[in-house]
C-alpha cells in the first residue's frame, strides 16, 4: 500500500511482453501458477521461480537476501492454490454459471481447508517493514520465504475483508483468467490490461462493426 505499484512484467506465449497490475500483492502472487489447469503456468516448482517473482512483484525484494527452502516452496504453492480458489470465488460469487469451463470451475471451488491454509500462513511472522534513510518504505532483509508467504496471506485477508472485496474481478476476455481488484473510482475496469485483452477486444469490436456495415 505504501509502495507505488508498477505491475508485473509478463510474457505471452507469442513472445509479447506486457505489464499486469492486478492492484494487490496477493493477486500478483496468483500469476505464479495455480491448481488444476493453471498448473501449466507453474513457476514455483523451483526456487528461482519464487526469486524472480520476489524481484518483479511490488515487494521488490533482493532475491539473494531471501532464503527459499524446498519446504517453504511447497508451502507457497499450497497457499497460492488455496488463494486461487478463495479469490476466484470472490470474483464470481457463490453461484457459478454453468458453461463449457465446468471442469476448470470445479478445480477452483474453495473448501474450508483453503481458508485454514491462508489463515495458517498469515499466523506466521511476516516481512518486517522499515523506513529507509530517504523516507521510503522498504522491507527488512535478510528474510525467508515463509515471511513472504505470510505477508501475501495477510494482504489477501485485508483484501477479502476490506472495502474492495466486491471489486475483485476476472478479466472479461473469454480466454483470460487473470484476476484483479478494481480500485478505480468509477469501478469499471474490465481487463487485466488495456494493452493486452482490452485492445484485442477493441480490435474485434471494430472488425465486427465493419463486417456488419
Ligand atoms: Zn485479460
Amino acid at each position: 500500500m505504501s509502495v507505488p505499484a508498477t505491475g508485473l512484467p509478463m510474457h505471452s506465449r507469442d513472445g509479447a511482453r506486457w505489464i499486469f497490475d492486478p492492484g494487490a500483492l496477493c493477486l500478483e502472487f496468483l500469476v505464479t501458477g495455480g491448481p488444476g489447469p493453471l498448473a501449466r503456468w507453474e513457476t514455483l516448482d523451483r526456487p528461482e521461480g519464487l526469486r524472480t517473482w520476489l524481484a518483479d512483484s511490488r515487494l521488490h525484494l533482493d532475491p539473494a537476501q531471501v532464503d527459499v527452502t524446498v519446504a517453504a516452496l511447497a508451502s507457497a504453492r499450497r497457499v497460492r492454490d488455496a488463494l486461487w480458489r478463495v479469490v476466484h470465488d470472490a470474483a464470481h460469487g457463490t453461484t457459478h454459471e454453468a458453461d463449457d469451463d465446468a471442469g476448470e470451475e470445479a478445480e477452483l471451488t474453495p473448501t474450508p481447508e483453503d481458508l485454514a491454509e491462508v489463515n495458517r500462513a498469515a499466523a506466521r511472522p511476516p516481512l518486517v517493514p522499515r523506513i529507509a534513510a530517504d523516507g521510503t518504505h522498504e522491507w527488512t532483509l535478510p528474510a525467508d520465504a515463509e515471511q513472504v508467504v505470510s505477508t501475501v496471506a495477510r494482504d489477501a485477508i485485508d483484501l477479502l475483508t476490506g472495502p474492495y472485496a466486491d471489486r475483485i474481478r476476472e478479466c472479461d476476455a473469454h480466454n483470460c483468467q487473470l484476476v484483479f481488484v478494481d480500485t478505480s473510482r468509477p469501478g469499471r475496469r474490465r481487463w487485466c490490461s488495456m494493452e493486452r485483452c482490452g485492445n484485442r477486444h477493441k480490435l474485434r469490436a471494430l472488425r465486427a462493426r465493419r463486417d456488419h456495415s
